[in-house]
């Protein structure tokens, strides 16, 4: 098991599958966005790999992210690949949902197990404004066909900025009347790419809350009050659903964090919010060997930061949110 010296038991990754990106959204890229030439991104056997030594060292939980995962080439047969990791006990991804109409089918037969699917606004006019290449009826698409293939159950991810969505959230909310589905309001968090909108158009997580109450009235807590990840459940009185907060910047949940992330070039990331990384596949590439890699990730994670610096001005600047994977 990878312990950091802090005594957390990291043994959650995320592995970022791809910069890439079909679309375009204000709070995580600039829209002439470059992208890293393929030949720099791991290449699908150094992600086996890769995957393979973080089981031996206790990781069981997978989530693929990026960029857009969806993009990657073969990415069913990488979902398939990862699911059937001895160790690995669950393989989710997080995605914009706009190609799931047509993988939600073959990425749950691969033993893809859930999705969480961002969506920010149930408005297509906002949508595009916000993702600026986006339909959302895509969108909507891809959570039914998500639904339909027994990827639950379904979480929805909102980023909440000002003066783009922040009223959207009660409508966003009023989805869980309905469904059996966690809706999850984030805090906007800064990057490279994006730094002056993402600290300036911020809205807390007790704001959004507050919105939500003014219409639905009090919301119960759920889950016994445990965080769910890094997320605060409740319930409007009655619905199916529930709704969660996750306030990374007003009240961050570091010392729960049991994650580590893999970039798509090949970087451990310790933190999301700091800059401190460990390049894995230029040494996987030089040819060092598995003891010498597994050495580097345990190291790597000894020295995980213990939290992020947004109170003290720190902003991570090395790597836009879609470079690092989120
Ligand atoms: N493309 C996929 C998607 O959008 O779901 C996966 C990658 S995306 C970087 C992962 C998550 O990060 C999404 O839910 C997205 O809304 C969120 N995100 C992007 N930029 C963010 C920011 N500046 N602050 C907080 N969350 C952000
Ligand atoms: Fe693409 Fe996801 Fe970033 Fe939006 S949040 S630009 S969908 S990577």
């Amino acid at each position: 098991m990878a312990f950091d010296r802090f005594g957390r038991n990291i043994h959650y990754l995320r592995i970022s599958l791809t910069d890439h990106c079909n679309l375009r959204c204000v709070y995580c890229m600039p829209e002439d966005m470059t992208f890293r030439p393929r030949a720099e991104l791991m290449q699908d056997e150094e992600i086996f790999l890769l995957t393979r030594l973080f089981a031996e060292l206790g990781f069981d939980k997978i989530r693929l992210t990026g960029g857009e995962p969806t993009v990657r080439a073969n990415i069913v047969g990488i979902v398939h690949e990862i699911a059937h990791t001895p160790g690995i006990r669950s393989v989710t991804m997080t995605t914009n949902g706009v190609l799931l109409k047509k993988l939600a089918r073959p990425l749950a037969e691969a033993g893809l197990q859930r999705v969480n699917v961002s969506l920010d606004t149930l408005q297509a006019a906002k949508f595009k404004r916000i993702t600026r290449w986006g339909d959302v009826e895509d969108v909507w698409e891809g959570i039914l066909a998500a639904e339909e293939a027994g990827l639950t159950p379904i979480k929805l991810n909102a980023v909440v900025v000002r003066g783009y969505n922040e009223e959207d959230v009660v409508d966003l909310a009023r989805l869980t009347l309905e469904h059996p589905w966690q809706v999850r309001f984030i805090e906007m968090m800064p990057f490279a790419g994006a730094t002056e909108l993402q600290t300036s158009h911020v809205v807390t997580a007790a704001q959004i809350q507050e919105r939500i109450e003014r219409v639905f009235g009090l919301l119960e807590p759920a889950n016994g009050g445990e965080l769910d990840g890094e997320a605060r459940l409740f319930r409007i009185p009655g619905a199916q659903g529930e709704l969660g907060f996750i306030s990374s910047v007003t009240q961050p949940f570091c010392a729960s964090c049991t994650r580590a992330r893999l970039t798509a070039d090949g970087r451990l990331r310790l933190c999301l919010l700091r800059e401190r990384e460990v390049d894995l596949l230029t040494p996987l590439r030089q040819g060092a060997s598995l003891e010498e890699l597994r050495q580097l990730i345990l190291d790597g994670i000894w020295h995980k930061p213990w939290g992020h610096g947004l109170a003290e001005g720190l902003i991570p600047l090395n790597r836009t949110m879609s470079q690092i994977g989120g």
